[in-house]
């Protein structure tokens, strides 16, 4: 086994939102074989291994993370054509944004509304990254993945891969079971069908051509840089991890008592039998947290209310509580239970996480 980790690395640069202890071990694994190696190592030591992406959704303990934390380094990039597709293979361990923006200038469709999420590419299938009405599950062909149970390579059919909003397999039913070492993509020439409001409105500026997946790649990152939802070291608003709630999605009769209650217009997008899914940040600035808000070291996003931003100086302590608060105030004013989208780390059994994690009374 020629792996080496090295001892107490913090692990707070190494995200997004600039928080947490260190790791008592780490390791970059750059080869599926170092993936192994690292299994076979801490679990020959009796530690916990965790695998460290682009650090942009995860919340991690101020006291750092016990065990053996492997930062994700493989790459190789690949773009084959097959008939009128093109499959895209890509190391976990490939930066996201980059690859998206690959596959736009060689003019290919499926990720372009998926432009200026941060992260890395293995980090994608673990909560079937989305927005702006596309999402990773819809062009996936298969995840590569070393199983800790079974100690081999597996490929995972993306139809197999359990995909929900902002869900997977990996991130519940099997969650640090598998270590995902590439990503296979499904692409095809073409414009595709844009349906987000926002964005819409920003393509009409080019009526009167066709659209390219390029146009619509310019739309998102503009919308997401007025959001602060493109990573910006000179923009404090974007030292997050993104969206901190998921929106929820629920009986269509829920949204409708919202509604009443409210006497406005509330968003609400039909999801499918019954149910509709709601916004998570309508939810959070009717409950009296507007954005820019804030609580000492952490506070809301001055451009997103869904965004909690370290201000500085932050802990996880101060981010756990502040979004309790938030939970907390729409539970009051409307009875909904807002679920939180990072991974917490190192936080086991902490009553902050249980509340969090709670969906209901
Ligand atoms: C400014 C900003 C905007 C964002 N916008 C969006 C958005 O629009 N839509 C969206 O869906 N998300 C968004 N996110 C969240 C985040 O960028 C994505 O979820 C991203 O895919 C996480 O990837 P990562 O590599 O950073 O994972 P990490 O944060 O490092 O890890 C997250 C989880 O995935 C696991 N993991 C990571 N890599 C692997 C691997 N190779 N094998 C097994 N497990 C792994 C980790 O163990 C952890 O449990 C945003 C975040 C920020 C900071």
């Amino acid at each position: 086994m020629a792996i080496q980790p090295a001892a107490g690395v913090p692990l707070a640069p190494l995200t997004t939102l600039g928080i947490g202890g260190a790791a008592q071990w780490f390791l970059r694994a750059t080869t599926p074989e170092d993936v192994a190696d690292a299994h076979e190592w801490s679990a020959r030591a009796g530690l916990p291994l965790f695998i460290l992406g682009g650090g942009s959704n995860v919340v991690i303990a101020d006291a750092g993370i016990p065990g053996l934390v492997v930062t994700m380094a493989i790459g190789g990039t690949e773009f084959r054509r097959s008939g009128d597709e093109t499959i895209v293979s890509a190391g976990a361990g490939a930066r996201w944004d980059p690859l998206v923006r690959e596959a736009v200038d060689r003019g290919l469709a499926g990720l372009e509304c998926l432009s200026g999420i941060p992260g890395s590419v293995g980090g994608t299938p673990i909560q079937n990254v989305g927005a702006y009405g596309q999402d990773v599950s819809s062009v996936i062909q298969d995840v590569t993945v070393f199983d800790r149970e079974s100690r081999e390579l597996l490929v995972i059919a993306g139809a197999d891969c359990g995909f929900g909003y902002r869900t997977s397999r990996f991130k519940h039913r099997d969650a640090s079971r598998f270590v995902v070492c590439r990503v296979t993509f499904r692409l095809r020439q073409g414009v595709p069908t844009v349906t987000y409001p926002d964005v819409v409105k920003l393509l009409q500026q080019k009526a009167g051509r066709t659209l390219t997946v390029g146009d619509v790649r310019e739309a998102v990152l503009t919308t997401r840089r007025l959001k602060g939802m493109v990573l910006d070291p000179s923009d404090p608003d974007t030292r997050s991890v993104g969206s901190f709630f998921t929106n929820p999605v629920v009986e269509a009769g829920i949204h409708a008592r919202v509604a009443s209650a409210s006497g406005e217009s509330v968003p609400g997008f039909a999801a499918g039998a019954g149910q509709v899914k709601m916004s998570a940040a309508w939810l959070i600035e009717r409950a009296g947290y507007a954005r820019g808000h804030h609580a000492g070291r952490v506070g809301l996003s001055s451009k997103h209310p869904l965004a909690i931003v370290n201000r500085g100086g932050g802990t996880a302590r101060d981010v756990l509580d502040f979004a309790s608060q938030i939970k907390r105030a729409v539970v009051d004013r409307f009875g909904i239970w807002l679920v939180p989208e990072p991974v917490f780390v190192g936080l086991d059994g902490d009553p902050a996480v249980s509340y969090l994690g709670q969906k209901g009374s």
